[in-house]
């Protein structure tokens, strides 16, 4: 006879609630612990690429995901004054890697796995404050009691209480250096030639095609951590970018005021393992990265696979869990070191540095872009 295994996530954002899904569809009892009111995201889009698109078709949900957003034609790099300096074609990523880049509506997303559960597995307003084992299992107690698992994941983001309870040595979240805005725009009578991304002199713009004739734009600036516009963001945003090249301004002008976010962009520091015990850390608890390749979702989603398939393939939680460390955490860490990198070079604002790297992206073959990508884009189950 086989016992039914179980497993307590904490945190229901992409990476918990991918994991359930995953986990559910191997036999396993889950329960998902979100201390927010309601499992839901934030008003801002994703971009899903094919290694997430294959994360998605493992837990069945590729093709409903693949219906729920927008593949835009192309997109590339522009400079300041919109010319551009590098291009891709959304066609040529299909080739290469078998599917192309979507972007979805976050909460789009997040109801497309809340859907994949049944509602006995959500536990809403739930915080969990305390993890310990106890013999062969493990016990999250939260604010109105206790759970008790074969296995605990951590899933509770760039804050994580579960890093911190179990890994007390952990250096704290780093500040890249730069904020981020995010915004949808009303639906533009006429859609997006393409999407791009502007590299200015310590600032960013960029924009991409979601569903419903809406526009995902984003924007990043140098600047202290915790700060805010002083009139508020969205007068921020204009005074930053509306003489930038069109299309911003006009984007700009379709973004309602109350619908601008901002978070200042932070990264963590290398873990030096995923695992502790019974616990695992998952998605951003585990490698939160900064949002330069669009890999933060992504990576949860390759987590909440392989961890799954880790548990299910090991003869023991032990190996299972020490598979999905030996599998993930390189992989993941090389992913924030990149991104981090690639936004450094993006944020530079001293003339003679970014005229040079705007020199160089003019120079470099897409071809040859693609191809850095592979070992990301690239992964397959
Ligand atoms: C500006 C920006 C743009 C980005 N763009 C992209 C992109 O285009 N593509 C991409 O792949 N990634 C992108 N990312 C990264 C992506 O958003 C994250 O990597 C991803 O959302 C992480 O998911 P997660 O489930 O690990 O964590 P989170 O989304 O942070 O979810 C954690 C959940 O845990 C809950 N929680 C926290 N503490 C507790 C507790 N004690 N008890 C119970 N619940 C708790 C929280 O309420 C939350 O719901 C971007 C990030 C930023 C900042």
């Amino acid at each position: 006879m086989t016992t039914e295994r179980t497993a307590v996530i904490v945190g229901g954002g992409i990476g918990g609630l991918a994991v359930a899904v995953a986990l559910r569809r191997r036999g396993w009892r889950v329960e998902v612990c979100e201390r927010a009111t309601e499992f839901t995201e934030i008003g801002a889009g994703l971009s899903l690429w094919p290694n997430a698109l294959r994360a998605l078709a493992a837990l069945g949900l590729g093709d409903r995901v693949r219906e729920l957003g927008a593949v835009e034609a192309g997109g590339g790099v522009r400079d300041r004054a919109g010319r551009w300096l590098a291009r891709t074609d959304n066609a040529e990523i299909e080739r290469r890697f078998g599917m192309p880049l979507v972007v979805v509506h976050r909460a789009d997303l997040v109801r497309t796995l809340v859907e994949a559960l049944p509602g006995k597995t959500l536990r809403p307003a739930t915080t969990v404050t305390g993890i310990h084992e106890d013999g062969d299992t493990v016990v999250a107690e939260h604010d109105r009691g206790s759970l008790r698992a074969d296995v605990v994941v951590g899933a509770d983001g760039l804050r994580s209480t579960a890093r911190s309870l179990g890994w007390p040595g952990a250096r704290p979240p780093r500040y890249a250096g730069y904020t981020a805005w995010r915004m949808i725009t009303e639906p533009l009578p006429a859609p997006l030639a393409s999407g791009a991304a502007n590299w200015g002199r310590g600032e960013r713009f960029g924009y991409t095609s979601m569903p419903g004739d809406r526009v995902y734009c984003f924007a990043t600036a140098t600047v202290p951590a915790g700060g805010a516009g002083p009139d508020g963001e969205w007068a921020e945003l204009r005074r930053r970018f509306g003489k930038w090249a069109e299309p911003i301004p006009t984007l700009l002008d379709a973004v309602p005021e109350a619908d601008v976010l901002r978070h200042d962009i932070y990264d963590l520091p290398p873990l030096p393992g995923y695992v502790g015990g019974r616990v695992a850390l998952l998605g951003d608890a585990a490698h939160a990265m900064t949002p330069n390749l669009g890999q933060g979702a992504c990576q949860a989603l390759e987590d909440a696979v392989v961890l799954a398939s880790c548990l299910d393939r090991a003869p023991d939680i032990a190996s299972g869990l020490a598979c999905y460390d030996r599998r993930r955490r390189s992989r993941t860490q090389d992913v924030v070191r990149r991104s981090a990198r690639l936004g450094a070079v993006g944020q530079w604002s001293w003339p003679p540095a970014a005229g040079a790297r705007d020199l160089a992206a003019r120079l470099t073959p897409s071809s040859a872009t693609l191809r850095s990508m592979t070992p990301i884009l690239g992964w397959k189950p």
